[in-house]
């Protein structure tokens, strides 16, 4: 979807790296996203395991469900990272890039958990009620 690296890195700077090759980008409005950014809605994108790659500092985990591993900066706590164990790619925090704007998310995930607040976020954008139906 997008080419090229694009590199990003946690609000204190302790945490840096880099995606390659971005397969997609969207909008989750689920409640677990919520209390971990504390925002109203949260813009992923996607990129294979491979892709992803850190390249300063180690981020602290914490497992939200089983098999389910989000990664932040344990000194400023910006969320990074999250890690499905058996998937073969990981999402990262669109607002951690240093160019958020070169990411543009293309639907919304988990809708049935929307705020009203968000109602004019990307609005015209496929809707999904739980995850995407691929
Ligand atoms: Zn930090
Ligand atoms: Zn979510």
């Amino acid at each position: 979807m997008w080419e090229g690296s694009l590199a990003g890195g946690c609000l204190c700077g302790r945490l840096r790296y880099r995606v390659r090759h971005i397969e997609s980008a969207y909008w989750c409005h689920c409640a677990m996203c919520r209390r971990a950014s504390g925002s109203g809605a949260l813009p992923w994108l996607t990129v294979a395991r491979a892709d992803f790659e850190m390249t300063a500092g180690t981020p602290a985990r914490f497992s939200s469900s089983p098999g389910v591993t989000r990664l932040f900066c344990g000194h400023c706590g910006s969320p990074i990272l999250f890690d499905m164990a058996k998937e073969a790619a990981v999402d990262v925090t669109v607002g951690t890039l240093d160019d958020p704007d070169a990411v543009t998310p293309t639907h919304h995930i988990w809708t049935q958990s929307a705020l009203e607040m968000t109602a004019g976020l990307g609005a015209g954008l496929p809707r999904h009620k739980a995850e995407r139906e691929n």
